[in-house]
Order: C-alpha cells, then structure tokens, then sequence
C-alpha cells in the first residue's frame, strides 16, 4: 500500500444518467474552433483541429454553481458536445459541456503567443451535465446555449468541422487517450459574456441538460 503524505484529492467524475456508477474523470482535451462559423467568428478559416486541455479538476458537475472567477473582466461561454471515452479506448458516452474561457486573458495570450492554461483551464471552466452512455445523438440533433432565457447559441452536431470521430483520431496522434478522458468537441458561434447572476441552460437533443448560475465572487 502507497503510504501518502496526505490523502490524495479524490477521483473527478461524471453521474451517469440511469446509473449509480460515476464516470472517472482521467483527463479533459479540447477542440478549438471546430464549428466553421464559430472559427470566422474568431478569424479563421477551416483547418486542422488543434487541441488544448483543462486539468480533470476543473469539472464541475451534479448541478453545482460556478463562481465568477478571478482575474477576468469577460468570461464567455462555449456550450460543447463532450465525448468519454471507455475501457475499450473509444466513445462511450456524451455529454453537454461548457467551455468557460476567460476571453481577456485568452486573447492577451494570443497576442503574446503565450499559453492559453489560465485563460481556458482554471477551476470550474468546465460544467458538465450527466453523462448519456450509447452511441452518438442524431448528428443534425441541436446544440444550443441560453443566458436568462435569451438564445445565445444555437447550432446543430454537424456543422462541425470535425466530427466526433475525427477529432478522436486526431487526438490520438498527439496523445494516448485512455479510458476516463473526456473529450470537448469545440462550440457554434454566439459565444459571449457572462456575469454574475446570468442563469445559464445548455442542450443537446437527446442528452441531459446542463443549467447553472454564475455566482458573484
Ligand atoms: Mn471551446
């Protein structure tokens, strides 16, 4: 038995819609710009997906609240199609994500060619609704984000750039992906900012809600 100097954080998981087992969470990957209009939106063109990570940590899930972080004067919202994978190193199950990204520090980072941690991987960046396990949503199912009621994102799983599939393959080339890790797909255009109090929905058709309150600080 591992003798530990202090008892080691615990396991982040994900609850399973109809189940009592919990997803263990290993590690979180990111898609960037993977809808074609989200990435003109940002300036670019269609090209080949890149990744970025947030640590499991910075999942919050079982319909907790995010508080409004520090450091950021614009925190915007990216709702996802969140891929898990399982023991057989494939998809599993989906989820509905939200990519909360600090746009301040993202676009200083940018600018300066510097990492994107602290703008995309800080705590609670990464609410998640339950996890669905079974195969893929209707790929024209809608992805969509609401802010108090007002739509603020809405797309469809296909106007993807690169589907689910893809960018596991993709990912696969750069890492060893194992079971527990989840994979965020990218986010339609209509990303924008919160702020505290805003009551945040965001669906994909055939899977769990996600719903939370950005808490003020
Ligand atoms: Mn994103």
């Amino acid at each position: 038995m591992t003798q530990w100097l202090f008892p080691p954080a615990q396991t982040p998981g994900l609850p399973i819609a109809g189940r009592t087992e919990r997803f263990p969470v290993r590690r979180i990957l990111c898609v960037g710009q993977n809808y074609a209009a989200h990435a003109r939106e940002m300036g670019h063109e269609r090209a080949e997906p890149f990744f970025f990570s947030k640590p499991a940590d910075a999942l919050l899930t079982d319909g907790a609240h995010p508080t409004y972080p520090t450091a950021t004067g614009n925190l915007h919202h990216e709702v996802e199609l969140v891929c898990a994978i399982g023991e057989d190193g494939d998809i599993i199950g989906w989820a509905v994500g939200c990519d909360l990204t600090r746009r301040d520090l993202q676009a200083a980072a940018k600018d300066k060619g510097r990492p994107w941690d602290a703008a995309k991987g800080f705590d609670q960046s990464a609410p998640c609704g339950a996890l669905t396990l079974g195969a893929l949503p209707d790929p024209a199912a809608a992805i969509a984000l609401t802010v108090n009621g007002q739509t603020r994102q809405s797309g469809r799983l296909d106007d993807m750039v690169w589907s689910p599939v893809e960018v596991l393959e993709k990912a696969r080339t750069l890492w060893d992906v194992q079971a527990g890790d989840l994979i965020f797909t990218g986010t339609p255009e209509g990303v924008g900012p919160l702020v505290p109090g805003d009551r945040v929905e965001a669906m994909i058709a055939g899977l769990s809600p996600l719903s939370f309150t950005v808490r003020p600080r």
